[in-house]
């Protein structure tokens, strides 16, 4: 396993870039820890395959370097990096039975027959494909065949890492749900680097313990699901995590308040002195997990009209008009809510500003 650092890597598929636009990646540079588990993250388009190919060496980036454990393997095949991927679609030898499949990592590296036996096996059962060690790989089903490959890429136990790109996109969504778990005790127990690119975010945040967000060719956040969750380093991530996204209003500051059109919200202390600093257009953020909905007017409330309440379940999603904004609140299946008013407070501690999209 390594320690994987790119620097100041950028990539245009143009031969002669010249505009920001002209970049699928825009700067970056993210450092991925050794034995980490890692999400890349984000819509389609954003440059997640395209970062996902520079570390694996299938792409050389018009700028930066990459680093591996310090040595810069920018110029390296694949082969040469010792990485294993896994793609959205099985790679596998049809004519092969699944251990010759599973065992051909290993024999392409000449390993010893009782290694093989002893990894193919471990893998296997891990993978609940044991009892189908001696079938010929054609004959199985797309989900098994998926999984033959997951296989594939975690059977070495020397690569310096592992990457995937949505492997589970062709995968039954229940099954999907037991391959993820198996991903995560695999690394709970061999500790490998893990490179995980998806666009679903209960994926990224059920499996990696980091996850990295990327947004129109830039990394965003790099950050634990709960820090994501919490404090949102841009307005793209508050809006593209948790379902219903983050609130977000446009605003200004008056003395003490963010003012939201003819709506004044206290802020607290600490978040005044940040946001007196902060300079560009400003906007108020709340996630509707922190929102209080009260039917009765309250200190420091604000009032809302009730557009529609969505019974998820587990959690209701009240929409409601404030002013000329729509906020997202998300209140407890218990909680009833017949009224067509509201009074909404906004705790201090959940109240995130951000100045030209970015977290003050
Ligand atoms: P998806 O989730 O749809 O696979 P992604 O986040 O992986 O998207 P990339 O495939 O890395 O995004 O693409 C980033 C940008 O680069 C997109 O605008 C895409 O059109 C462009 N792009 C990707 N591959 C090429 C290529 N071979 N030639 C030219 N442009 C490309």
């Amino acid at each position: 396993m390594a320690l994987i650092k790119l620097e100041s890597i950028a990539h245009s598929y143009y031969p002669n870039p010249e505009k920001d636009e002209d970049y699928a990646l825009k700067s970056l540079d993210v450092d991925w820890s050794d034995g980490g588990a890692y999400a890349l993250l984000g819509p389609s388009g954003c440059g997640k395959t395209t970062l996902l190919n520079i570390i694996s060496g299938l792409l050389t980036p018009s700028n930066g370097r990459v680093l591996y454990d310090g040595k810069d393997v920018t110029s390296l095949s694949p082969e040469q990096r010792n990485i294993a991927q896994v793609f959205q679609f099985p790679v596998l030898y049809d004519t092969m039975t699944v251990f010759d499949n599973l065992a051909f990592p290993l024999r392409n590296r000449r390993a010893a027959k009782k290694i093989v036996d002893q990894r193919v096996l471990e893998i296997a059962t891990m993978l609940d494909l044991e009892h189908d060690l001696k079938k010929k790989a054609s004959g199985l089903s797309p989900d098994a065949k998926q999984k033959i490959s997951l296989g594939r890429g975690l059977v070495r136990d020397d690569v310096a890492a592992i990457l995937f790109d949505e492997p589970l996109t062709v995968i039954d969504p229940q099954l999907k749900w037991d391959l993820r778990r198996k991903l995560k005790e695999v690394h709970h127990r061999m500790k490998r680097t893990l490179v995980y690119v998806t666009h679903d975010q209960i994926e990224a945040m059920t499996f990696a313990e980091k996850v990295v967000v990327m947004y129109n060719g830039s990394v965003v956040q790099m950050g634990t699901p709960q820090e994501l969750f919490e404090n949102p380093a841009h307005t793209f991530v508050g809006y593209f995590i948790g379902n219903p996204g983050m609130n977000f209003f446009d605003c200004h500051i008056d003395g003490k308040d963010a003012v939201i059109g003819k709506n004044r919200i206290s802020l607290s202390h600490d978040l005044l002195g940040r946001v007196k600093k902060a300079e560009g257009d400003l906007k108020f953020g709340i996630r509707p997990l922190y929102l209080d909905l009260s039917s009765t007017p309250c200190d420091n409330c604000i009032k809302v009209e009730i557009a529609s309440v969505n019974n998820l379940g587990a959690y209701k999603i009240v929409t409601a008009k404030m002013d000329k904004s729509m906020v997202k609140i998300n209140v407890p299946e218990d909680k009833e809510v017949t009224e067509t008013k509201g009074w909404l407070h906004f705790p201090k501690e959940w109240i995130r500003i951000y100045s030209n999209e970015y977290l003050v």
